[in-house]
């Protein structure tokens, strides 16, 4: 019989043996995850006691599957971002810290307004949405998404995280869903932006990722090509449309933007210090 403790250690030497990170972070993490308990806020004792068969079987079976490459996030079924819980697993983006750049810029874009209408293109699990919609109680959000295995997780975290978030099933290079959708103060969008040559060299863990969540073409632009142009009508004039991107893009997505009509190009670097977000307004006052 393994204690809890002894549990701990071990798991975080097979991590470490792994070639894990964070052996110490992850060990702590799945073992919560199995006992459904802190181990943080355990007493002495209580971290003495013995794991049941059922949780040292399901702790086997878990740590099999991380020393295969399976992210972490996806075992646990559950990643924090912006503050609130996501439900994730195969089939959706896992929700990256980068990306709360994002949401910052988009409530700075929302600044201001009293009941802003917000549209999250590509959204994925819908953190960036929903993230927004809790921000902005009196906003409304409207997300778009294609994959059938991520909308079920947006439906599933915009119900846990208590948001009334209007879900679309669509293309949003489709120009009939684009015009479909008017009256927008704000367009947040974090489309898929990997290369060709990104996707052959990515790391274990992000291949277990949807691929359509990360494809953006041969040299990663493809979405930032086409979706300022479709979607300028649906912002009202003065509202704004941001972007992250990926490492490199910065002049290439404000050349986009500056060729569909977009004025008062703005970018922002993430914690790290990489420009993360390039965004631009449509003209007040535009016919376009
Ligand atoms: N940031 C993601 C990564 O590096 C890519 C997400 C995207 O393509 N939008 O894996």
């Amino acid at each position: 019989m393994v204690s809890r403790r002894e549990a701990r250690l071990a798991l975080r030497q097979q991590l470490r043996k792994g070639g894990l990170e964070s052996p110490d972070f992850e060990s702590a993490c799945l073992l919560e995850h199995v006992l459904g308990a802190s181990c943080r806020l355990m007493t002495r004792q209580q971290l003495e006691e013995p794991l049941t068969g059922e949780q040292a079987a399901a702790l086997h079976a878990l740590t099999r599957r991380r020393l295969a490459g399976e992210p972490l996030q996806y075992l646990l079924g559950e990643w924090e971002f912006y503050g609130l819980p996501f439900r994730v697993g195969p089939g959706v983006l896992i929700p990256r810290q980068d990306t709360e750049t994002l949401v910052e810029c988009a409530l700075r874009a929302a600044e201001g307004m009293s009941a802003p209408k917000i549209l999250d293109l590509c959204a994925g699990s819908g953190c960036i949405g929903i993230a927004l919609a809790h921000c902005l109680p009196h906003g409304r959000v409207t997300a778009v998404e294609q994959s059938a295995d991520a909308l079920r997780y947006l439906q599933e975290n915009a119900a846990l995280n208590r948001t009334p978030l209007h879900i679309v099933k669509g293309d949003v290079l489709d120009p009939a869903l684009a015009e479909s959708i008017r009256g927008v103060d704000v367009i947040v969008s974090n489309p898929p932006y990997l290369t060709e040559a990104d996707l052959a060299a990515l790391q274990k863990e992000v291949q277990f990722e949807p691929r359509a969540a990360l494809d953006g073409g041969q040299d990663g632009l493809l979405f930032y090509r086409e979706l300022p142009a479709l979607w300028q009508e649906s912002l009202n004039p003065g509202g704004r449309l941001l972007f992250e991107i990926g490492m490199g893009q910065e002049a290439a997505v404000s050349s986009f933007l500056t060729h569909a009509g977009y004025e008062n190009i703005e970018s922002f670097p993430d914690l790290a210090g990489i420009s993360r977000v390039v965004s631009g307004m449509r003209p007040a006052g535009a016919r376009r």
